[in-house]
């Protein structure tokens, strides 16, 4: 293998320059992984969007509302939609905490348009953040309540939901919850607490004032 072999060994999509899987153009950098394919995975996937009827359901709803309200309809909105395409009618919101205003004012829209909603916020439980031993050094206030994203999860497993919505979740709490969701789950909101949950605000800035992210 030659060196320039190997170094394209570790370049990924976000090594890319081309996006040329977007665009559809052919023009593929060596390292492409759409090239690194073989034809027979991708039939694999094709038939699985094809045949398997949960996937199938949820890769049209998702291009439909994509395609049809492009930079038409907030999130808010797009979700929606997306409820109403796969036929959800009642949205579990697995909300922050300190998000329950947010939570509130969407549970109220969505009841408007017609959903039935069950929330459940993220101190569910009001778990002593020690009894699941985290270290008091990280525990900025003392007595607090853990954040319990599985029992979140589980509450609106049992009052099965057909989609759950994450509404500012922390940081890995989020990863439990779409873990343990059975439900089809799609995001809202994604906590940021420094940016007003906007985090790629970091990545537009990263040239000016968050620079200091780029540097080891
Ligand atoms: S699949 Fe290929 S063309 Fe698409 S982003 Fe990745 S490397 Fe670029």
């Amino acid at each position: 293998m030659t060196t320039k072999a190997k170094e394209n060994l570790c370049l990924t999509c976000t090594d890319c320059g081309t996006a040329s899987c977007s665009k559809g153009d052919g023009r593929y950098p060596e390292f492409c992984l759409t090239t690194q394919l073989t034809d027979k995975e991708i039939e694999k996937i094709v038939d699985l969007y094809n045949n398997d009827e949960e996937v199938r359901r949820i890769a049209i709803a998702g291009a439909e509302v994509e395609g049809g309200f492009y930079g038409q309809y907030t999130r808010v909105e797009e979700i929606m939609e997306f409820a109403r395409r796969i036929g959800a009618k009642k949205i579990g919101i697995a909300t922050c905490s300190g998000l329950m205003n947010e939570s509130r004012i969407f549970a109220k829209i969505l009841k408007v348009h017609g959903f039935e909603v069950f929330g459940v916020a993220c101190k569910i439980g009001a778990i002593p953040k020690t009894k699941i031993n985290i270290q008091e050094e990280y525990i900025r206030t003392p007595g607090a309540s853990a954040c319990n994203p599985v029992m979140q999860a589980k509450l609106l497993n049992k009052n099965k939901t057909d989609l759950n919505v994450v509404v500012g979740l922390c940081v890995g709490h989020d990863s439990l919850f779409y873990r343990y969701s059975k439900a089809v789950t799609t995001t809202l909101v994604t906590k940021d607490r420094i940016t007003g949950h906007n985090p790629v605000a970091a990545l537009y800035t990263a040239q000016s004032y968050y620079k200091k992210l780029l540097s080891e």
